[in-house]
């Protein structure tokens, strides 16, 4: 019997089949009804919502490397692709890091020097997102360690925290030629990954730094305009979109912008400021 699909549309659902396979999820299943409603609920509402609760510390604990082949879980109804690439039985940090040495997956790699991964505590409760690594990233393999690093460094340490409380990663782990903005199929290739190490981290608090990390993060076109500043949901987290600290190299008079939605994520989080940093 024939199953009407074109050829290329074939050869394209075989290409991400054998995508999925190299994450290790091989269970999917043909029900087109209930994909179709999960479609529509895995993808993140922006909507306006009020955060109650204030956090409590974590112990900083480095995650259990565990030996089996993942398998995906089936939770009530069938995943969508994204869904199912975050739910990796004994998933973690390092496995997440290790399925990407050497990665080829897209264009990206052929001009990068390292791997981005990400770097931080693997427990914090917050969480900064960038869009992708620049020349200093590249070149030392670990993110925000240029120029706008040293300014998220600042901005930690006005929260009153230091970069080893919190973990930060970016949208795409490789980076793009000339620091262009990264394109639509490497933000898409990149992104089961980025969800894969927020399922793990599980903060309570996401900031995305930048449209490009507000839009991936919130399937949205949106200028970050539309959404900066305003409390919106991830998953089970709560998320903020903020100015890029590169921006704000560029930009100072928004400094002030960004730090009043720090101290909405201070609040949240239960953080006091230093001494000198009340304002
Ligand atoms: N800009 C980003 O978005 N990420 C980095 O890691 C560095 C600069």
């Amino acid at each position: 019997m024939s199953s009407g699909i074109s050829p290329d549309k074939k050869e394209k659902l075989q290409s991400w089949l054998r995508y999925y396979e190299d994450l290790g999820i091989q269970a999917f299943y043909r029900d087109r009804a209930s994909r179709e409603t999960s479609m529509k609920e895995s993808m993140t509402e922006i909507q306006e919502k009020e955060p109650s609760n204030a956090a409590t510390s974590k112990a900083v604990q480095l995650p259990q490397i565990r030996a089996a082949a993942p398998k995906l879980q089936i939770v009530g109804r069938s995943p969508s692709l994204f869904e199912a690439a975050e739910r990796v039985e004994g998933d973690s940090l390092e496995r997440i890091c290790s399925e990407l040495a050497g990665c080829t997956r897209c264009k990206l790699h052929r001009r990068r020097t390292n791997i981005v991964f990400g770097v931080g505590n693997p427990h914090a409760e917050l969480v900064f997102v960038g869009e992708g690594p620049g020349h200093d990233e590249d070149v030392q393999g670990l993110p925000f360690v240029g120029r706008a690093g040293q300014l998220l460094n600042q901005m930690i340490q006005a929260m009153g925290l230091k970069r080893e409380d919190v973990y930060i990663a970016n949208v795409v782990k490789c980076r793009p030629p000339e620091n262009r903005t990264p394109e639509k199929d490497e933000i898409s290739t990149c992104m089961p990954f980025l969800l894969r190490q927020l399922s793990n981290i599980n903060p309570k608090v996401i900031v995305c730094l930048g449209t490009v990390a507000a839009q991936a993060l919130l399937s949205t076109n949106k200028s970050i305009s539309h959404f900066r500043g305003q409390w919106l949901d991830f998953r089970s987290a709560k998320l903020m979109a903020t100015y890029h600290p590169a921006y704000l190299l560029r930009n100072p008079h928004a400094k002030p912008e960004v730090w009043a939605d720090l101290k909405k994520v201070m609040a949240f989080l239960g953080l006091t400021p230093p001494k000198g940093k009340q304002g």
